[in-house]
């Protein structure tokens, strides 16, 4: 019998963007544009935490899901500033945002605490939407794949193929995020599918099947329907476009 095909998921990365009122202005301009679009494609939006609640109010009924910008590997305790997977679930998200390069970049993110966290997501009913990525100098010095290779297996440690198959994975060259600069779709596609010939070496061909990958950096509506057609590319990270709603709804018809 053959597989199902993996249904396309486009991710909205608010970062620290947007005020709770803002927040609910977009999302409520954004819910009829794509309302016509059903389940043909996931949609997601990761609001900062304050935005959470509110947002799941505003998005009932509707085909938009709800994504935390990251979460801490305890489920509670004295982790001043931090917030918990289960917190999250309670308050409405079904994804979870790990490891995105600003947080390795900025917060010290290994890939040991992506690792940590993306047990606590899983154990709280969540699911993760793993970022990887190279910088600029590591592209430039030919070890892309070496990089994202290890950040693979290193997010995924320790979990067996039914767990992994639930994860999301999303590729971001840290050189194409907030710049302008996309990757080539053949770039785009290279990547993609050398992350899905590691699931299958790290697990077997149905899990890396299942595994859907996205695709981040400057996805624009311009450019999202030729990276969306890519064989491997089975969805978008959106960070920027994301906090227009016209030019989000383009991008998540570009996926439908
Ligand atoms: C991101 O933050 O995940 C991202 C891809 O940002 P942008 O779309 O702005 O490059």
């Amino acid at each position: 019998m053959a597989a199902e095909p993996r249904r396309k998921i486009i991710a909205g990365n608010w970062k620290m963007n947007k005020t709770v009122s803002e927040a609910l202005a977009l999302v409520r301009e954004l819910r009829g544009m794509v309302s016509v679009l059903r389940d043909k494609v996931e949609i997601v939006l990761a609001p900062p935490f304050v935005a959470l609640h509110p947002v799941a109010k505003a998005i009932e009924d509707s085909n938009l899901k709800l994504a935390g910008q990251n979460c801490h590997w305890e489920a509670l305790g004295a982790f001043t500033g931090e917030v918990a997977a289960p917190m999250l679930k309670e308050v409405g998200c079904a994804y979870v945002i790990l490891g995105h390069s600003e947080r390795r970049q900025y917060f010290g993110e290994t890939d040991e605490t992506v690792n940590k966290r993306a047990q606590a997501v899983l154990k709280a009913g969540l699911l993760p939407i793993l970022c990887v990525g190279e910088t600029l100098a590591e592209r430039e010095a030919g070890r892309t794949l070496e990089v994202v290779e290890r950040q693979v297996k290193g997010g995924l440690a320790g979990f067996g193929g039914a767990e992994v198959a639930r994860f999301v994975l999303a590729y971001e060259p840290v050189w194409a995020i907030g710049t302008g600069r996309t990757a080539t779709t053949a770039q785009a596609q290279e990547v993609h599918a050398a992350i899905r010939s590691q699931l299958v070496r790290l697990y077997d061909g149905g899990t890396a099947e299942q595994v859907r990958i996205q695709y981040g950096g400057s996805v624009k509506p311009d450019n999202a329907a030729e990276l969306l057609g890519q064989k491997d590319v089975d969805g978008a990270l959106v960070g920027g476009a994301s906090l227009k709603a016209g030019d989000f709804a383009a991008i998540v018809k570009a996926g439908a």
